[in-house]
Formats: structure tokens, C-alpha cells, sequence
């Protein structure tokens, strides 16, 4: 070997490059040879690349049913397959099938490792669109790979469909139950029944469902199975009467906790009612501390301690007044000492204390998320019980992540889509092994 000077070269000879090389080394498919490549184009300018696909002469067909080698039967036409993109290029693998004669499955299109049922796209080809859809939307994946919309969603399908037929259930021990706001309108199609693992380990959907009925839940539980509903020993969800009823009916075994951040969030909303109406009202009599109120409802629903700047000074104006909505901030700030009990029985001395109080205060809103509370004291105290076991804003986590996706414009035409595309990004489901990872 000869270097450029006539020395010996030290470097070891890089490998000449053929991309029939490159393709041998990173997606082989046994039983298949890349024959030829093809550089296709119009005046002088490359338009497409087409791969054609041979069998391997000295081995056996296989049976797309149960992948034994079988003897051939005879030929289909050829058929074209999009693949991943070379150089910005579309590429097209060019196979003429088989047919096979198996003793089992009778007359059958042979085993094609690239291929899945009648699907124009290569199983690679699904991979790499669906991976690249996490992290643009399907509309600008398609664009970038100049595929349609519609191949991006059935990527991204075909990935969420082996995901969750392959995915483990074992060890879910914890689990978030919510009703999550969808779309425009309060109509019963708008809600969407969500089911979490929030374990420590491992915080994912479960299950995603039209619609927030008993009849809806039963459905996600019976998806998920009654073995990992008999495994369950943590239940987190709001007072939604109909999660509670199925889950008290169908894993009486587990804790049921009220979550932290629903009962903030009804709180939160008792004194925006307070003070949305003590507003109009002193508005309409022309009271001139209407004004007192005024862009205060975000400093009002943050936590306390969280507001700084003029909105704290606005804050305290507003605190140090007579007003009711003072009064219902104040009910709903002393509230959140509850959580920092440590034993179940101070926290229920306390919890009657503060609903004594909340129900002498004269606001319709305040008494109502009192009453609410100790209609369901024992399973808010279940948080106490539960403590250390399970993160209170776990939940509140995934539902953020939740809304990130339902509300960027995805360009979902269907519930369906949406569907798939919350178990694409938060189920973390597994995903088929290939041979080489294109993105
Ligand atoms: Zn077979």
C-alpha cells in the first residue's frame, strides 16, 4: 500500500463507499439482496432513487403468517415502497413478492421484513416519521419529508398500536384518574377521561377516553385489566362522583386519595366567583371600591406568599379592606396549612375548624366547597395516610403536558388522531427493535 509520497501509508484504507455497502451494513434483511440502485430524474435534475429488491437465490421463502420457510407458490407484481429519504431524496424500494404455499396458512404472500399488511411506506420508513412527529408537529413532518399528512398519522398509529399491544402493565401500583377539557364547547364530547401511572418509577397515560362517565372509566379499567386493577394500592383523582363510585366498586383494596391540586383549583375557584360577583355588585352601585378589585384575580388565585411587586401592594390594599373577597382569600390561604399535618388526626381537627368557620363566613362559594370537603373528609384524609407514597403533582404534571398537546395546533381532524397522538408522547411505550436508528 502506497501513500502520496511514495511512503507507506500509516491510516488504515477507508472502505470505498457503495450505497448498496451502506444499506448491507445498516439494514440488512436476511433472505433479500439490494440489487440495483437507480438515480432517477427529468433534464439532468435527480429526482428519485429507487432501490430494487431481490430474493436471495440460495434461501428459503418464509410465510408471512408464521415466518417458517416454505416452498414459493408464484410471483405478484412489483410493488413500490417509500423509504427513508437519501440526500433529501425520495427513495422507493422495487420488490415483486412471492407467493408461498404453506402447509398451515395455505396460498400466501411471503414474510417481507420492510413491509406491514399493504402499507406504502417501509417499516423504517413509519419509524422515522413517527419519531421526528415528537418533536415537530405531524404537519411540519410532513412537510420536511414531503409526505402527506395522513402518512405521518398512520406512522404514528402503527408505532402506538404495536406500542400498546407490547407494552408492560406489571407493577402499577399508583394511578391518577382526571377529566380533562378538550376542544370548544361544555357538550359531553368535550371531556376526555384520562388514567395515569404516577409511581415514581414510571409516570405515563394509561388510558385515554371519550367522554367522563362511570360507563367511561369502566372502560379504561377493563382496557387495563383486572390484574392491574387488583394490584392497585393508590388511587389519586377529584371528587368527581362517578370516578369515585367505579373506583370504591372496582378496587375497594386500594387508597383513595383526593388530590392537593384539584382541591386548590375548587378553592381557587370559590374565590373567583366571590369576587367576580362583589365586583358587578359594587359596580352597579358605583362604589368607588370597585376599583380596589380590579385586576385582581391572578394575584387572588396564586399562593400567597408567590405574589411580590405592585400586585402584592395592590394585594395588601385589597386585604386590609372589608371587602368579601379579602375574606375569601384569607379562608382559602389558611387552607393550606391542612396539607402540612402529619397526623390524620390534626388534620381532621383541622379540617373541621376551618369548614366551622368557612360555613359561618356568609360566602355562598366558601360554604359550598365546605360542605363538598367533609362530604368526602375520609378520603381527603386518605392523603395524610398515603403520605410519601404518592407525588401530589403528578397528576397536575401530566394533565400540563396533556393540554401542550391538545391545544398545539397538531392539525388533528379527528378525536382519534388525538388520541394516538397523547399515547405517542405521553404513554412511553415501547417501541420494534430495528437494525439501525435513522433518527
Ligand atoms: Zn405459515
Amino acid at each position: 500500500m502506497i501513500g502520496r509520497a511514495g511512503k507507506p501509508a500509516t491510516r488504515r484504507p477507508a472502505i470505498q463507499l457503495k450505497v448498496k455497502t451502506i444499506l448491507n451494513q445498516i439494514q440488512p434483511h436476511a433472505g433479500f439482496v439490494f440489487h440495483d440502485m437507480r438515480l432517477c430524474g427529468r433534464r439532468g435534475r435527480p429526482e428519485r432513487i429507487e432501490i430494487t429488491v431481490r430474493a436471495h437465490a440460495g434461501m428459503a421463502r418464509r410465510c408471512s403468517q408464521c415466518q417458517r420457510a416454505v416452498p414459493g407458490y408464484d410471483r405478484l407484481e412489483e410493488r413500490e415502497w417509500r423509504h427513508i429519504p437519501l440526500w433529501g431524496l425520495e427513495t422507493w424500494f422495487r420488490y415483486a413478492p412471492h407467493r408461498v404455499a404453506c402447509p398451515e396458512h395455505g396460498v400466501v404472500v411471503e414474510y417481507i421484513p420492510w413491509n406491514e399488511g399493504k402499507r406504502r411506506l417501509t417499516t423504517a420508513m413509519m419509524g422515522f416519521l413517527a419519531r421526528w412527529a415528537r418533536r415537530l408537529s405531524w404537519r411540519e413532518t410532513a412537510e420536511a419529508f414531503q409526505v402527506s399528512w395522513e402518512a405521518v398519522y398512520r406512522s404514528v398509529e402503527w408505532l402506538v398500536h404495536w406500542g400498546l399491544a407490547h407494552r408492560e402493565l406489571r407493577g402499577v401500583e399508583s394511578i391518577g384518574v382526571d377529566e380533562i377539557h378538550w376542544g370548544h364547547g361544555l357538550r359531553a364530547n368535550n371531556f376526555l377521561t384520562v388514567i395515569y401511572q404516577i409511581d415514581a418509577h414510571c409516570r405515563r397515560l394509561l388510558w385515554v377516553g371519550r367522554r367522563r362517565t362511570q360507563a367511561t372509566l369502566r372502560r379504561g379499567l377493563k382496557a387495563l385489566g383486572p390484574e392491574v386493577v387488583k394490584g392497585l394500592r393508590f388511587i389519586c383523582s377529584d371528587m368527581w362522583q362517578p370516578y369515585l363510585q367505579v373506583m370504591a366498586v372496582q378496587a375497594g383494596q386500594a387508597l383513595h386519595v383526593l388530590d392537593r391540586f384539584h382541591i386548590t383549583m375548587h378553592l381557587n375557584q370559590a374565590v373567583d366567583q366571590v369576587r367576580r360577583a362583589e365586583s358587578s355588585r359594587l359596580q352597579a352601585a358605583g362604589k368607588a371600591t370597585a376599583q380596589q378589585l380590579k385586576h385582581t384575580r391572578w394575584p387572588l388565585l396564586r399562593r400567597g406568599n408567590r405574589v411580590r411587586g405592585r400586585a402584592r401592594q395592590k394585594l395588601n390594599a385589597l386585604l386590609a379592606s372589608k371587602l368579601q373577597t379579602a375574606r375569601a382569600w384569607e379562608l382559602k390561604e389558611t387552607f393550606s396549612h391542612f396539607w402540612k399535618y402529619r397526623s390524620v388526626t390534626w388534620a381532621g381537627a383541622f379540617l373541621d375548624y376551618w369548614s366551622y368557620r368557612a360555613m359561618r363566613s356568609r360566602l355562598e362559594p366558601m360554604k359550598k366547597v365546605a360542605r363538598m370537603l367533609r362530604t368526602h373528609e375520609p378520603l381527603l384524609l386518605n392523603w395524610f395516610r398515603a403520605k410519601g407514597e404518592i407525588s401530589s403533582g403528578a397528576v397536575e404534571g401530566l394533565n400540563n403536558k396533556i393540554r401542550v398537546v391538545t391545544r398545539r395546533s397538531y392539525g388533528f381532524r379527528t378525536y382519534q388522531a388525538m388520541e394516538i397522538a397523547l399515547y405517542h408522547t405521553l404513554g412511553r411505550l415501547p417501541e420494534p427493535e430495528s437494525t439501525h436508528r435513522y433518527c
